[in-house]
Order: structure tokens, then C-alpha cells, then sequence
């Protein structure tokens, strides 16, 4: 017999004992989703200011992401790749269309899809543009994130992301983030086969680099032969007011990473993208995922994308991000306690003036709990602000009236 919870307090004693302590959650136990509300086993409803890391974008529990995934649950879940599907053909073309790209190789998680891609960059590295074997360097920037696995860590710089986790992976250089004449200076070794960066750095703190840095990485790249691996795993996806943060400085990557909000938050669905010069340096058997590219994932994918499509939610996105800033941005007048506001579309960040170690930016979300609205800090003093993008002008306003509440309470 499964056990059911009927408390907050009991679910949360269940994961301390039983589950491994690799986050530390703000007390509530969710139970329930729909649009940008969240719902805790007590029944009180709270706005969510986090979206799973940018996963639900198109809000909680979306009825045609929903409906696509039961109906292609009942058909058929997983064959592996030794065997066609009818659906995955169906779902490559679609994400090529939309992002235009000659090809897409799907995985689950983010940081798998991370992992493809400095596989492509280095093969690619070796076959096409002649780097001795065992030498390809990725360029990689501080204060990155693109997930946990031990390669991925080793071009890490956050000491809590890397501690006791070696040895690491050789083959990067890190450099200042926005930063072009380091990049200029790097990218110069003709080993180089990658530059891997975000568009706007989230776990950072949603760092937005100066405006022309995407376009000099682009063009430099360009210039030296590089692969530009955009990861667009927390910005893409109407995230920050265009399909992708790239699009911000039209610029094309050479291979696009994309993950989380590619599947509503359904199921973990990433992929890669880039035309054949690259993707087809993979032959049969070099590379793969049991469950990478399964039916489920495929009809999931499309259904997400054409909801982000058909609901304008890039549109919405950018609109009351702008609404959601300048809130803000007036906001600070009215306290010593945010001292900046900064993001694009509804991916935005305010910094506590406090130090990263305080436990201000910590009670401030608490509080925002206690008011009816979900968010958590990301690197101390900073505090992520990212509802679904569904939510409307008005339900914006009202999440702003919860925040500067909450901040005031704080105010002596
Ligand atoms: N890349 C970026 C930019 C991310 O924000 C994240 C997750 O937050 C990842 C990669 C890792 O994705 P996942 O947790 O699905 O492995």
C-alpha cells in the first residue's frame, strides 16, 4: 500500500529521512498545479515565482501539453532507438522548423544535452577542423551554469558545484563572462572548437550581459573557427520576450541547447540542434540515450512548442516583463533593501542589499511564502523572480503588491 501525506510537516520529516539532502527546499509540500498557481497539501494557493527553473512556461499542468502526453501514453511510450517510431521523425522536423536548424538529437535532461554538445564540439574539433587528437578546448565562462554531471562541473567556477567532485574533466578554459577581449584573446588558440556560454546567465543571479556581447561572441567565433553552443536551457522558449535570448541580438548560435520548457515541465526533454556539418560527425553507435527521443517525449515536445506558438506567450513574456521592472524600478525608491532590479521578458532577478552569506534574501522568501507566492534565493543575495508566462497584466500586479508587502515588513 502506498502511503498518502496529509501534512505539510509529514512529507517534509518523509524526504529527510529518506531522500538524499542535495537541496534545501522552502518548507511547502505542493500538491497541486494549474496555470501560475501552485497548491500545498494544506490547500492554500500561492502564485508560482519560480516556474521549475523556467519548465513551465506554459504553466502548470497545461491541458493540451496534458492531453498529448496521455494520448500518446496510451499509444505507445518507448521502443528505444533500435527501433523506429512513428512520432520522433515527426517531432525532429518540427523543432528544426521552428528553431531553423538541419537537425536536433533529443536527451532527457538539460545537462545531457550540455553533455552532447561538447561531444559534437569536440568530434567536430578533430574531424573538421583538424585539432590534434586528445586537444580540443571548449571556452567556458565564470559563474556558468549548465548542470551537475562531473564533465559539466569541471568548467564550473561555483566552489560548492566542484568541492570534493574531482578530479575533473581536462579541455576548458574559463574566461570572464561578457568579457570580449577575453574572449577575443581565448579564442584565438586554434584548439579551441567551442565557446559555451548562456545568453543570460540565470543561476547566476540572471546576469544580462552588455548589449553587443552575444553578437562579438558570434562574430568571433566566426572569425576563428569556433562553435558558438548557446545554452538557451533556462532562457530559451519565450522565456525572456523572443523564442530565445539569442534572438534579442539576432544572433544564431552554431548549436542550440534547449531543454526544461521544452516540455511544459511535462517530462524531461532536451535537445540539440545545429545543421549537418556538425551533427552528422556522430555515427551510429557513438552516442545516445534509452530514453532520449521516445514517442512520449516527441508528442510532449511538439504540443508545448505550439502552445508557447499559438498562446504568444514570447509576446506576453516581453510585455510584462517590462510592466514587472518598472514595478520594481519604483519600487526602490521605497526601500533601502533592493538595490537592483535586472532581467529581460519574465526571467528577472532583485538583488537584497545584504551580504550573499545573510539570511535576508532566505526570510524574504519565507515571507513571500507566508503572502501567497513561491520563489527562492539563487546565490545568496540575489532573488529570482520567473512566473509561467501565461500569468496576465493584472495577476502581475497583484504578485508586485505581494512582494513589496513582504520586503516592507523587513524595512525598519
Ligand atoms: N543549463 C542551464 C542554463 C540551466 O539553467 C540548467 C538548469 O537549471 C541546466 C543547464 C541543467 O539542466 P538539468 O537540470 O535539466 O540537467
Amino acid at each position: 500500500m502506498v502511503e498518502t501525506i496529509t501534512s505539510s510537516r509529514e512529507a517534509i520529516l518523509l524526504e529527510d529521512k529518506y531522500g538524499a539532502h542535495n537541496y534545501h527546499p522552502i518548507p511547502v509540500v505542493l500538491n497541486k498545479g494549474e496555470g501560475v498557481f501552485l497548491w500545498d497539501v494544506e490547500g492554500k494557493r500561492y502564485y508560482d515565482f519560480l516556474s521549475a527553473y523556467s519548465a513551465v512556461n506554459q504553466g502548470h499542468c497545461h491541458i493540451r501539453i496534458i492531453n498529448a502526453l496521455i494520448h500518446q501514453a496510451k499509444e505507445l511510450t518507448l521502443t528505444s532507438r533500435a527501433f523506429y517510431n512513428d512520432k520522433l521523425g515527426v517531432a525532429e522536423k518540427y523543432v528544426c522548423e521552428t528553431f531553423g536548424y538541419d537537425k536536433a538529437l533529443f536527451m532527457n535532461s538539460g545537462a545531457e544535452a550540455n553533455e552532447t554538445a561538447i561531444k559534437l564540439a569536440r568530434k567536430w574539433g578533430y574531424t573538421k577542423k583538424g585539432i590534434p587528437d586528445n586537444e580540443a578546448v571548449i571556452v567556458a565562462v565564470k559563474k556558468n551554469f549548465h548542470g551537475r554531471t562531473t564533465t559539466i562541473i569541471s568548467a564550473s567556477t561555483d566552489p560548492s558545484a566542484r568541492k570534493h567532485f574531482g578530479p575533473f574533466m581536462p579541455g576548458f578554459e574559463i574566461v570572464d563572462y561578457d568579457n570580449v577581449p577575453a574572449l577575443e584573446k581565448a579564442l584565438a588558440n586554434p584548439n579551441v572548437c567551442g565557446l559555451w556560454i548562456e545568453p543570460i546567465q540565470g543561476e547566476a543571479g540572471v546576469y544580462v550581459p552588455a548589449e553587443g556581447y552575444l553578437k562579438s561572441a558570434e562574430q568571433l567565433c566566426k572569425k576563428h573557427h569556433v562553435l558558438l553552443m548557446m545554452d538557451e536551457i533556462q532562457t530559451g522558449i519565450a522565456r525572456t520576450g523572443k523564442m530565445l535570448a539569442s534572438d534579442h541580438e539576432d544572433v544564431k548560435p552554431d548549436m542550440l541547447i534547449l531543454g526544461k520548457a521544452l516540455s511544459g515541465g511535462v517530462l524531461p526533454i532536451s535537445v540539440v540542434l545545429c545543421n549537418d556539418d556538425i551533427m552528422m560527425v556522430i555515427k551510429p553507435g557513438e552516442h545516445g540515450s534509452t530514453f532520449g527521443g521516445n514517442p512520449m517525449a516527441a508528442a510532449v515536445c511538439m504540443e508545448a512548442l505550439q502552445v508557447v506558438k499559438d498562446e504568444k506567450l514570447a509576446e506576453n513574456a516581453d510585455r510584462l516583463g517590462k510592466v514587472f521592472r518598472q514595478r520594481m524600478q519604483a519600487f526602490m525608491q521605497k526601500t533601502n533593501l533592493v538595490t537592483l532590479v535586472r532581467g529581460k521578458g519574465l526571467l528577472n532577478a532583485i538583488m537584497i542589499n545584504d551580504t550573499p552569506e545573510s539570511e535576508t534574501a532566505w526570510n524574504i522568501c519565507m515571507k513571500f511564502a507566508e503572502n501567497g507566492l513561491l520563489a527562492k534565493p539563487t546565490h545568496g543575495n540575489i532573488i529570482r523572480l520567473a512566473p509561467p508566462l501565461v500569468i496576465t497584466e493584472e495577476q502581475i500586479h497583484e504578485c508586485c503588491d505581494i512582494i513589496e508587502k513582504s520586503i516592507l515588513s523587513f524595512s525598519k
